[in-house]
């Protein structure tokens, strides 16, 4: 079915269940776009992604069939879809900044191989380099022939060979100065050059959450491979029944798998 970017559609929003009144145009990656819950497009999708690849389906939160026997973390998830998933699946919330803690650069041996599936979305923007061992480190959570449901602002899909674009290459020792509602990192390289970088990117405000890169969808496609990944989907379809409409093919959220065990 062809939509014009005007016409409205009737949605149900698959975290809250609200049924919803929206024009296409409006439903974009990051406004809220669910008139109860607040979702939009990124967070809906990541439930469209997590229901496909656990149940075959697209589903509602409210529609997974109780599996506590799936067992899955997100990272720094937000509440509004993390407590309802609770509620189907063995479903931990973690963070970096407060408890459960999870600082996915070094995490615990033991929690190896455990988790059937692993949400991130637009966290890996944010990690410091080298992001390889966040990729790599996510794989080795993962059970076999599990998932990792992943998001991140990136640019030039479709295109090969294009790195992503790292603002700091050389981090190794800084600190985020704020003079007259200004900000500024001050980096000391590991040779003991001091570095000042002005145009920083914060995402959830000024002085909040830094960009560290921005991933092109090559580089992307290159650190699931280079970490173990290998089965990467994108999720550029529309899924217009739950409010899911990607008419650009850049920052779209993707599914990436981990072997199964005979393979
Ligand atoms: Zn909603």
């Amino acid at each position: 079915m062809r939509h014009t970017p005007n016409a409205p559609i009737v949605f149900h929003c698959n975290i809250c269940d609200r049924e919803n009144h929206a024009d296409l145009h409006k439903l974009t990656r990051d406004d809220p776009s669910c008139s109860k819950c607040g979702s939009s497009v990124r967070l809906r999708s990541i439930v469209q992604i997590l229901t496909t690849e656990l149940f075959g389906c697209s589903l509602r939160i409210s529609e997974i069939p109780r599996s506590p026997e799936l067992v899955g973390i997100g990272m720094s998830c937000w509440n509004g879809y993390a407590d309802r998933l609770a509620r189907h699946l063995r479903f931990r919330n973690t963070f970096y900044h407060q408890e459960p803690r999870l600082d996915i650069t070094r995490i615990d041996p033991a929690m190896e191989g455990s988790l059937d599936f692993v949400i991130a979305t637009d966290v890996f923007e944010h990690i410091v380099l080298p992001v390889s061992t966040a990729f790599e480190n996510t794989r080795k959570l993962l059970k076999p022939d599990g998932v990792f449901i992943f998001s991140v602002p990136f640019t030039h899909p479709g295109v090969e060979s294009q790195p992503a674009l790292e603002h700091f290459p050389e981090l190794h020792n800084y600190s985020i100065q704020e003079a007259d509602g200004h900000f500024r990192l001050k980096n000391t390289t590991r040779a003991g050059e001091v570095q000042y970088f002005d145009d920083l990117v914060f995402h959830g405000g000024p002085g909040t959450t830094l960009e560290m890169r921005l991933f092109s969808e090559w580089s992307i496609l290159t650190e699931m491979e280079n970490a173990g990944f290998h089965d990467v989907t994108i999720y550029s379809g529309s899924d217009l029944r739950h409010g899911i409409y990607w008419p650009e093919k850049w920052s779209v959220p993707m599914a990436a798998r981990t072997r199964p065990r005979h393979v």
